[in-house]
């Protein structure tokens, strides 16, 4: 039997990952060797991907998710810790925060224009118990990590990048502890499942390295090869491990990263001017020449508008879109885990947002298409 992809009347989807030919072809190459769990490729991998980032190494894990928990372990954050944390995020960053028994404090957005976690918030939250802070590039969109490094200095803290969004752009994992990207299916490139954890510090990669495959001092590779024949067990690790076929996949993917993110910027910019043109009443946050790996077309409707009618309209028309992102602090788990939290400039931002499809498929054309449609589920 085979799989198909299922059938919608879907015409444009937000975001469609490219993968074919050379992802095919990486896959086999990797099965005809017979190896497939973690082994070459993945530390390949890791170092063609850290070279990307001006970086001499990184470690590659299962998921973004699981590099942030691992990265706040290595960084020795637990029980009674207090971790800054933006709620406008997708809810990985902050169960991280959770998974290690710390106490996630939620700071709100600048403003709408920039929402990216607030600096003066932050300060405003930062106590005694105050470990790291987590900083994260909503939409691609580069956080002023040079402000956020002589904050962390100064407060004594870590500053841990969630660069989710951000993969292959000049400044990110430069000036944190540790920045973790995710290759999840939807991102800028993808492993299918996936992440990377980058970070300057040497022995806290080498620390991150271990606790990724369940605080061992030998990888299996080592011992198939004569080079180990036993190992050591010297924390409490995990097992969460890139194996070789998604390595393969990442490193076909990352030969084309940096076009892609180029045609997601060029999209963005014409996104903005048809918009502008188009539909003046909708605003798209962050400064046209914001440094940008313009992961998410996110855009404000006009207060007061029917969101949830426009969205249904958008599909009807075969134009999927999406919200980036409900507030964590108002999922049911965290209201009930820290109830009255007050973010007024996030919680306005949420109600408005609306993220529009954006991936490197996509031609002028679709998106003439796609303002045209938004501009009619909002005024007819
Ligand atoms: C996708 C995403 C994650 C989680 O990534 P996984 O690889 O799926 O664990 C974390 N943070 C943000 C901001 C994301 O967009």
């Amino acid at each position: 039997m085979t799989y198909k992809k299922k059938e919608t009347n879907l015409t444009i989807s937000l975001s469609d990952p490219v993968i074919g030919e050379k992802e095919k072809q990486s896959l086999c190459s990797v099965i005809d060797s017979q190896w497939i769990t973690m082994g070459e490729r993945v530390a390949e991998f890791e170092r063609s991907f850290a070279a990307v980032h001006d970086a001499k190494d990184a470690v590659a894990i299962s998921s973004c998710t699981a590099g942030l928990h691992l990265a706040l372990i290595a960084l020795n954050i637990g029980s009674g810790d207090e971790v800054l944390v933006p709620s406008l995020t997708f809810v990985a960053t902050v169960n991280a925060v959770l998974y290690t028994g710390a106490t996630p404090v939620f700071v709100d957005i600048e403003n709408e224009n920039t929402p990216h976690i607030s600096l003066s918030d932050a300060q405003a939250k930062c106590t005694p118990k105050t470990k790291a802070v987590i900083v994260m590039h909503y939409g691609g969109y580069l956080v002023d990590l040079q402000k956020w490094r002589s904050f962390a200095d100064e407060s004594g803290i870590f500053l841990i990048e969630d660069a989710a969004h951000a993969p292959g752009i000049g400044g990110v994992g430069q000036f944190s502890d540790a920045a973790v990207f995710s290759f999840f299916t939807n991102k800028n490139m993808t492993t299918a499942e996936g992440g990377m954890v980058m970070t300057r510090d040497q022995s806290l990669l080498n620390l991150v390295r271990q606790l990724r495959s369940h605080g061992m001092t030998s990888l299996t590779l080592d011992r198939y090869r004569g080079h180990a024949y036993s190992y050591d067990v010297t924390m409490l690790g995990y097992n969460y491990r890139m194996d070789e076929l998604r390595a393969a996949i990442g490193l076909a993917q990352l030969t084309n990263l940096q076009m892609w993110n180029r045609k997601r910027n060029k999209l963005s910019q014409v996104y903005r001017h048809i918009l502008s043109d188009f539909i003046p009443d909708v605003t798209v946050p962050f400064d046209k020449k914001h440094k940008t790996a313009s992961h998410l077309m996110a855009i404000l409707l006009p207060s007061g508008s029917n969101r949830h009618e426009v969205m249904l309209q958008l599909r009807k028309t075969g134009v999927q879109c999406s919200i980036h992102y409900p507030p964590v602090h108002h999922f049911s788990y965290y209201r009930d885990k820290f109830p009255g939290v007050n973010l007024p400039i996030t919680e306005k931002f949420c109600d408005r947002e609306l993220s529009l499809p954006l991936h490197p498929s996509l031609t002028e054309n679709h998106l003439e298409i796609i303002v045209e449609s938004l501009k009619r589920a909002m005024f007819d």
